[in-house]
C-alpha cells in the first residue's frame, strides 16, 4: 500500500467532518502567499501549507525534493520533474508531517505560522503551464447522446468510435483556474440552415463536465507509451469545464472538428489530486466490445468511482444542482487514452493536460452538458427560483464538484466555479 494512503492515520490539523481534504489526500496546487510571491502548496481539512517555507524551515528534508527552489515557481512543472516515485516520496513525506504523533511543527506554533495559513486566506492558481491540450470524447452515453440529436439513433456512434478513444488537440493558452470569470465569445453561427450564417454573441454558451489528467513524465518522440506504463507519466486529476459555445460549434466543425467554439476558455480546479490518493476507488470499466487492438488492452481495474456534480448558481441566487455523473461511466480509460495518443510517436510533455470529454451516465439526471440535459433546449431546466435555462444565461455560475467515498474515507476535488459574463457589447 502507498503509505500515504494508509486509512488509519489521523492528523494534528483540524479536518471537518465530510472534507473533500483528509491526510489521505495530500493533492498539490500553487498558493499565491504574498504580493508575487508564489508557491507550491497542499491542504489538509481547512489548511493550506506553504511547501516552499516548510523547506526554508528545514522540513523536507528526505522528501524527494532536491532543490527547493522548484517549491518557489508559478507552476508545479519543474517540481513534477521528479515524476511519479518523487511526487509519491513528497507525499508520504507530508504526510509523515502532519500525522498525530509528529510533534516537529505540531508543537512549534512559531514554525506553524509561517507554514499553515486557512484556505480562504490564500488564492489558488493555475497549478501547471499547460503545455499541450487535448480533449477525448471517451463517453460512450455522451457520444451516443449527440450522436442521436444530430445524426438519429442509428447513426449515433461513429463507425470509429469502438475502436479507438476520438480526441482533438485543443487550446492550452486559454486554460484558466477557477473563480476566473470567462466572457460569452462571438463568432459566426448559422441558426438557420437554409440561411446565410450570422455574426454575434454565442446564444448557445454550454459547460461540459469533464475530467482531466496531467503528465509528470515525457516519452521520447517516435518511442510510444505502452498501455501498461502509462500510469507511470499521470500524476493526477483535476475537475474540468470545458466552456463550449455550441451554434459557433455547429457551424464551424466540418471537417476538422470543433475550434472556435471551444477555445476561448476552460476552466479546471486547482488542486491536482493524485493518482495515488485515488487508489481505493478503482473500479472495472465497461465491457469493450469488439475487442479492443492489442496496444489499448488494459489490464486491471482503470477507472475511478469519483461522484460528480454540476450546479447553476444565478447571480444573488441559489445553486441548482442540474447533473449528477460519475467518472467511473467512461468507455475508454486513461491508459488506454495516452497509449493511443503516442501510438504513432507523439511526444508527451511534463504538464500536458488530457480531458476526457463531458461525461454523461446512463439516466438523463447525470448528462453532463446543457446539449443533452436540455435536449438541445427542447426540455429547458427549471431552476427552484422559477427561471428556466436552455443554456447558460449571462452572470450565471457553474460550479462543478467531485469527490471519491468509501467507509468513512472520502478524497475530493473541491470545486470549480467559473461565472459567464456577458458578451462585449460592440464589434470595432
Ligand atoms: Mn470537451
Amino acid at each position: 500500500m502507498i503509505e500515504a494512503n494508509n486509512p488509519q492515520w489521523e492528523t494534528w490539523l483540524p479536518v471537518p467532518e465530510k472534507s473533500d481534504f483528509p491526510i489521505q489526500n495530500i493533492p498539490f496546487g500553487i498558493g499565491v502567499f504574498g504580493p508575487g510571491i508564489h508557491h507550491a502548496c497542499t491542504r489538509i481539512g481547512d489548511t493550506v501549507i506553504d511547501l516552499y517555507a516548510l523547506a526554508e524551515n528545514g522540513l523536507v528534508l528526505h522528501s524527494g525534493v532536491e532543490n527547493p527552489e522548484v517549491l518557489k515557481q508559478e507552476v508545479l512543472n519543474d517540481l513534477m520533474k521528479s515524476g511519479k516515485s518523487g511526487m509519491r516520496q513528497l507525499r508520504d513525506h507530508l504526510s509523515r508531517l502532519f500525522r498525530k504523533d509528529n510533534p516537529l511543527l505540531r508543537d512549534n506554533p512559531e514554525l506553524r505560522e509561517k507554514c499553515l495559513f486557512p484556505y480562504k486566506a490564500v488564492s489558488l492558481e493555475l497549478p501547471v503551464k499547460v503545455e499541450n491540450y487535448t480533449d477525448f470524447y471517451s463517453s460512450i452515453e455522451h457520444a451516443t447522446n449527440v450522436g442521436t440529436m444530430f445524426r438519429g439513433k442509428e447513426n449515433a456512434l461513429m463507425p470509429n468510435w469502438r475502436y479507438l478513444p476520438v480526441g482533438y488537440h485543443g487550446r492550452s493558452s486559454s486554460i484558466i483556474v477557477s473563480g476566473e470569470a470567462v466572457r460569452r465569445p462571438w463568432g459566426q453561427q448559422r441558426p438557420d440552415p437554409e440561411a446565410p450564417p450570422v455574426f454575434g454573441p454565442s446564444r448557445l454558451v454550454d459547460f461540459e463536465l469533464e475530467m482531466a489528467f496531467v503528465t509528470c513524465g515525457e516519452n521520447q518522440q517516435g518511442t510510444p507509451i505502452p498501455v501498461r506504463e502509462a500510469e507511470d507519466y499521470i500524476i493526477g486529476f483535476v475537475l474540468f469545464n470545458d466552456w463550449s459555445a455550441r451554434d459557433i460549434q455547429g457551424w464551424e466543425y466540418v471537417p476538422l472538428g470543433p475550434f472556435l467554439s471551444k477555445n476561448w476558455a476552460s476552466s479546471v480546479s486547482p488542486w491536482i489530486v493524485t493518482l495515488d490518493a485515488l487508489e481505493p476507488f478503482r473500479v472495472e470499466g465497461p465491457y469493450q466490445e469488439p475487442e479492443v487492438f492489442d496496444y489499448l488492452k488494459s489490464e486491471g481495474k482503470r477507472n475511478f468511482d469519483i461522484k460528480l456534480e454540476v450546479i447553476i448558481q444565478p447571480e444573488n441566487g441559489e445553486e441548482n444542482v442540474v447533473s449528477r455523473s460519475n467518472f467511473k461511466y467512461m468507455y475508454w480509460n486513461i491508459c488506454q487514452q495516452l497509449a493511443h495518443h503516442t501510438v504513432n510517436g507523439c511526444n508527451i510533455q511534463i504538464g500536458d493536460m488530457y480531458a476526457s470529454g463531458t461525461i454523461s451516465g446512463p439516466s438523463p439526471d447525470s448528462y453532463g452538458s446543457m446539449l443533452e440535459l436540455t435536449w438541445r433546449g427542447a426540455n429547458p431546466i427549471k431552476l427552484n427560483d422559477g427561471s428556466e435555462r436552455k443554456f447558460i444565461n449571462d452572470f450565471d455560475t457553474v460550479i462543478m464538484r467531485g469527490y471519491a467515498e468509501k467507509g468513512n474515507l472520502r478524497i475530493g476535488f473541491g470545486e470549480v466555479s467559473s461565472k459567464l459574463l456577458p458578451a462585449i457589447k460592440e464589434w470595432k
